[in-house]
């Protein structure tokens, strides 16, 4: 396998977090390289219209964002990868990272791998993922154009994306646990004030049915122990998010949910590793926190690097 020794830091991960650590870092005259498995962008570029990130006042896509990031990383020449990164060395003070590609010697590494919806973990689900069953109304709301369909969650995505779907669905029931949704106020009033919603509280999904494709959900009532079916055609599911963090697995800090635990310079607990972004222990999960995380861990990369030159990559 080819052996690439050329990289002050190695970003793992594409969204906004890992693209706004490359510009600080390539900015800052450090070579860069940023690692992708998929598509750049992480989960922002499934979302249909952000509102809340400064600059833009008319409603802009997370794609747009995430391409004007990506131009801006790529102008300060980091070198992004769409290559999977498969395991990595990170205890000595030379990192090594290997890839599907190949193997990649660096100095600091910044993990900003992002998360992923949690499933719902109930019969159906896996068998109509793909045939009604969705984590990604951007991606497969218009395909149920005057259709019903359920979204399972209450939080900040659930309700927006519910949102979202009513541009197409002649119905979108809202099916939350509780009686109370999580989802920010300003979200929560607009929601109530579109007449295409409608919420079902206190209630679990118990199963997804159908033949080949989804017909139904099975929803138990948890005050009065009701179960009854509405027919629908998709769910969409909006649980919450899992952090991506397996590479690290057992060798950084973790909360009890998987979340990396870094220090207010984004470092893990291993020296030139640092972390940012969604798969970070953090209070608010939004694009420009992830931004603002993304820019420290590079700024402490950079500082790290400096004060560790003589030492690096020592055989
Ligand atoms: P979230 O805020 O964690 O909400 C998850 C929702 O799913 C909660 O309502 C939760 O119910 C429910 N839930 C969890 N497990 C469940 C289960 N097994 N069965 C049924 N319901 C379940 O997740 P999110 O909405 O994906 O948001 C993730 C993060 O991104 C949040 O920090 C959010 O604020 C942020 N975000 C921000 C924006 C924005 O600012 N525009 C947009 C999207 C997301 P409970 O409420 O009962 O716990």
């Amino acid at each position: 396998m080819e052996l690439n020794n050329d990289y002050d830091v190695a970003i793992i991960g594409g969204g906004p977090a890992g693209l706004s650590a490359a510009i600080y870092a390539a900015r800052g005259g450090l070579k860069t390289v940023l690692f992708e498995k998929a598509l750049i962008g992480g989960q922002i570029v499934v979302t249909a219209e952000v509102e809340n990130y400064p600059g833009f006042e008319k409603n802009v896509t997370g794609f747009d964002i995430i391409e004007k990031m990506q131009q801006q990383a790529e102008k300060f020449e980091t070198d992004i990868k769409l290559e999977e990164v498969k395991a990595i060395g990170l205890e000595g003070l030379c990192k090594i990272i290997e890839t599907t590609k190949s193997t990649y010697k660096v100095q600091s590494v910044i993990i900003a791998t992002g998360a992923h919806p949690r499933k719902l973990a109930v019969p159906g689900e896996e068998k109509f993922t793909g045939r009604g069953v969705s984590y990604c109304a951007t991606c497969d709301g218009a395909l149920y154009r005057d259709k019903i369909v359920a979204v399972v969650g209450g939080g900040d995505s659930a309700i927006e994306e519910a949102i979202f779907l009513t541009k197409f669905a002649k119905k979108v029931y809202i099916i939350h646990r509780r009686d109370e949704l999580r989802a920010v106020k300003i979200v929560q009033d607009r929601a109530f004030k579109n007449e295409k919603l409608e919420f079902v509280l206190n209630s679990v999904v118990q199963a997804i049915e159908g033949k080949d494709f989804v017909e139904k959900v099975v929803i138990f009532n948890k005050e009065t122990n009701d179960v009854r079916e509405l027919e629908v055609n998709g769910v969409f599911i909006y649980v919450g998010i899992i952090p991506s963090s397996n590479l690290v697995e057992s060798r950084v800090e973790f909360d009890s949910q998987g979340f990396i635990i870094t220090d207010d310079s984004m470092h893990t607990e291993l020296p030139g590793v640092y972390a940012a972004g969604d798969v970070t222990k953090k209070v608010l999960r939004q694009v420009i926190t992830a931004c603002s995380d993304g820019a420290t861990a590079a700024f402490s990369a950079e500082k790290w690097i400096e004060e560790n030159k003589e030492l690096f990559c020592i055989e």
